[in-house]
């Protein structure tokens, strides 16, 4: 069976900039307006010659008041299907009360998880992404899924769990 890479965070944090990173093609939806990832979508991907399927989530509507629940649960269905989980935050906010809750549904899960510490677009950001050890999910690897920075040692550090 091919392992299931699931991609989970906040709305806006870069989760199918990412996915479209990994692809090398444009596929997954990205806005700048938070929740317009219908559903979890699946896509074959592979790395480093090894295959697997690359879950993009999302599928919360755009309810403020009802925000961090719809995040905690969408995260919640994708983690139980994954093998391994991605967890994406944005490095240059840091860690949110939604990131905290994600992150109990993931110690909770004993699921591998691989931290990746966003929007580091540049050397100057590596702090950011440093800030994020608080989260005690091991190592934040930082990435600019947007330029394709650091993408490769994160897919690296995804293979090494999976
Ligand atoms: P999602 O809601 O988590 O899927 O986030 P998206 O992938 O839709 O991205 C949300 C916004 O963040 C878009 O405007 C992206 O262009 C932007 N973004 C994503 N990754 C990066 C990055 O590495 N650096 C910067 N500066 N912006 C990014
Ligand atoms: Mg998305």
């Amino acid at each position: 069976p091919v392992p299931v890479v699931a991609v989970v965070g906040r709305p806006n944090v870069g989760k199918s900039t990412l996915v479209n990173r990994v692809l090398g093609r444009r596929e997954a939806v990205v806005l700048d307006t938070p929740g317009v990832t219908r559903d979890r979508v699946t896509y074959p991907a592979e790395w480093a010659g090894r295959s697997f399927t690359l879950v993009d989530t999302g599928g919360w509507e755009v309810d403020v008041a009802g925000l961090d629940a719809r995040v905690a649960e969408q995260a919640e269905v994708a983690i139980d299907l994954a093998d391994v989980v991605v967890f994406v935050v944005d490095a240059t906010v840091g860690a949110t009360a939604t990131d905290e809750r994600v992150v109990r549904l993931l110690r909770r899960s004993g699921k591998p998880v691989v931290l990746a510490a966003n929007k580091v677009d540049g050397p100057q950001l590596e702090a950011d992404a440093a800030a994020l050890w608080n989260l005690g999910l091991g190592e934040p690897h930082p990435i600019s899924a947007l330029h394709g920075r650091g993408t490769g040692d994160l897919l690296d550090a995804v293979l090494e769990v999976m």
